[in-house]
C-alpha cells in the first residue's frame, strides 16, 4: 500500500499510514534506554533472612504459577465474566491452606484473602485477569495475574515472620468497567496503605505515564419530519452529532499534546427522508492530571451544548457509565523499592521518560494510586515492538521470556511488600511522597458526582 492516493487508480482501498514516526521514536526510544536508570533503594528494606526465604519460597513456587499463566491464556475471559479464571487462581490459593473470599468486594469474579498480623501496617498486591475480546491476552494480564498471586503466596510462606499484613486482590474488568474502582467503593482498600502491581510491556519502567479516562455519552434530541416535504418542521440531531464532532476536532488545536479525546457516532438516524430525531455519540476523554482531566471534561461538554443550541436540538450528557479512570501517580520511594529488587534479577529499570509520553493509555490502578501510595511497575516480557492488544502480545505473553518476568516479578513484588512492613523509613518516604502529590482525593465525587456501582 501506498500512503498517498493515486487519483488514476482505483480508490476502494485506504492507504497506508506511513511507519516513519514509530520507527524514530523506537530509535530514540532504544538510545535512551542505553543510559537512562531508574533511581535505586536509599532505605534498608527488610531483614536478609525473611528474603531468602521469601527467594526460596518463588523458587518453589515456579512451576504452579507458569502452570496457572498458562492456564489463563489458554481460558480467556473478558470483563466481569472471569468465572473461571477466578476460580482457578483461588483454588490456587487454597491449595496452600489459605481462605480465599470469592465473589469479594461487589463483584462476582472479585477476590481477596489476607495473610499476617492485621495490626501491623498493611500492603495490597493485586492480580488482574480479564482478557480482550477476540485476542484474547492480548495485555498479557495472566502475567499480572500470576505475579501477583506467587508474590502473595511467597508472603503467606513466611507469615509468621511478617511484621504486619498482605491482601491480595483478585481484580476484574480493567480492560472496560473499572473493577478496582468498584472494589474500592466496597471496601477493598479499608485499611490498606500501599498497593503494588506489575503489568507486562515492552520495557521494564518502575513509575510509567498514565492517563487518567472519563466517558462521556452526548444523546441529542430532535424533531422528526419528512425530509423533502417539510424539512422546516424538523430539528436534526444528526447535525448536531455532525457540529459536536467537528467542535471537538477544532478543539485538539488548544489541547495538551498528553491530553485526548476520541469519539464514534453511536446512532445517526435510520433513513435519509427522515430528519433524524435520535443521534449519539460516546467519547473517550483522557488527560494526564485529574485537574486537567476536569478541564478538558468541561470543555467538551460546552462543545455538547453548543451543538445542541445551534440546531435547536435537545442534549443528554450521561458521564462515565462505568467508573473513570484517574491517571497513575507514581510513588518515588515505592518506584526507588521496586527498581532494586527487581535489578536483583538481573532486570535494567529504566526511568519513566525512556518511553515517549505520546505512548499513554489508562488504568483503574490509577484510582488505587490516588487513595494510597502505589507502584504500577511496567515489566518487560518481550524485545519485539510489540503492541499491547494484539494477538502477538498474547503469544509473547506465554513465551519463555514472560514466564521469567512472573518470577522474577513475583519476587520483586514479594521483597518490596516486606521491605515496606519491616522498614518504617521507606513507609514514610512513600507516604511523604504521596502527601506531596497533593495525598489522597475523594475519588468516587472527584468529578462531581457518585461514579462507582
Ligand atoms: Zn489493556
Ligand atoms: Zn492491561
Amino acid at each position: 500500500m501506498r500512503n498517498t492516493h493515486d487519483i488514476s487508480q482505483d480508490l476502494s482501498t485506504p492507504t497506508a499510514p506511513d511507519g516513519f514516526l514509530l520507527g524514530h521514536l523506537a530509535e530514540e526510544t532504544r538510545r535512551r534506554a542505553l543510559t537512562e536508570r531508574a533511581p535505586l533503594a536509599t532505605t534498608t528494606g527488610a531483614d536478609p533472612d525473611l528474603l531468602a526465604a521469601l527467594r526460596d519460597a518463588v523458587d518453589e513456587l515456579g512451576p504452579t504459577l507458569l502452570e496457572a499463566s498458562h492456564d489463563l491464556s489458554a481460558h480467556p475471559e473478558v470483563s466481569f465474566e472471569e468465572h473461571r479464571s477466578a476460580a482457578a487462581l483461588a483454588d490456587v490459593v487454597e491449595a496452600h491452606d489459605i481462605e480465599v473470599v470469592r465473589e469479594a468486594h461487589g463483584l462476582p469474579t472479585a477476590l481477596r484473602a489476607e495473610v499476617g498480623d492485621p495490626s501491623g501496617p498493611t500492603i495490597a498486591v493485586m492480580s488482574e485477569y480479564d482478557a480482550l475480546p477476540g485476542i484474547g491476552h492480548g495485555c498479557g494480564h495472566n502475567v499480572i495475574a500470576t505475579a501477583g498471586l506467587g508474590a502473595f503466596l511467597a508472603l503467606a510462606a513466611v507469615r509468621d515472620r511478617l511484621p504486619g499484613r498482605v491482601v491480595w486482590l483478585g481484580t476484574p474488568a480493567e480492560e472496560g468497567g473499572g473493577g478496582k474502582e468498584i472494589m474500592a467503593a466496597h471496601g477493598a482498600l479499608d485499611g490498606v496503605e500501599a498497593a503494588l502491581m506489575v503489568h507486562p510491556f515492552t520495557y521494564d519502567i518502575a513509575d510509567p505515564l498514565f492517563l487518567g479516562r472519563r466517558q462521556l455519552r452526548a444523546t441529542f434530541t430532535g424533531v422528526t419530519s419528512h425530509a423533502s416535504a417539510q424539512p422546516f418542521m424538523g430539528r436534526n440531531a444528526l447535525d448536531a452529532v455532525n457540529l459536536m464532532y467537528t467542535g471537538v476536532g477544532l478543539h485538539r488545536q488548544q489541547m495538551p499534546a498528553t491530553d485526548r479525546v476520541h469519539g464514534v457516532v453511536t446512532a445517526g438516524g435510520d433513513r435519509p427522508n427522515v430528519i433524524p430525531e435520535h443521534a449519539e455519540m460516546l467519547f473517550y476523554l483522557r488527560s494526564e492530571h485529574p485537574e486537567s482531566l476536569a478541564v478538558l471534561s468541561d470543555r467538551i461538554a460546552d462543545i455538547a451544548r453548543g451543538a445542541a443550541l445551534m440546531t435547536g436540538c435537545g442534549v443528554e450528557l450521561s458521564w462515565d457509565e462505568s467508573p473513570p479512570y484517574l491517571p497513575v501517580r507514581g510513588n518515588a520511594a515505592l518506584a526507588a523499592a521496586w527498581s532494586t529488587r527487581y535489578g536483583e534479577r538481573g532486570r535494567r529499570v529504566l526511568s519513566p521518560d525512556v518511553v515517549p509520553r505520546m505512548f499513554a493509555g489508562s488504568t483503574d490502578f490509577g484510582n488505587v494510586s490516588y487513595r494510597v501510595p502505589g507502584v504500577h511497575a511496567m515489566v518487560k516480557i518481550t524485545d519485539e515492538d510489540l503492541s499491547l492488544h494484539t494477538r502477538e502480545f498474547a503469544d509473547a505473553a506465554v513465551g519463555e521470556e514472560a514466564d521469567r518476568v512472573v518470577l522474577d516479578s513475583a519476587w520483586a513484588m514479594a521483597a518490596v511488600s516486606a521491605d515496606w512492613l519491616s522498614d518504617p523509613a521507606l513507609r514514610q518516604a512513600a507516604v511523604d511522597d504521596f502527601e506531596a502529590a497533593g495525598g489522597a482525593v475523594d475519588v468516587p465525587s472527584y468529578f462531581g458526582q457518585e461514579t462507582a456501582r
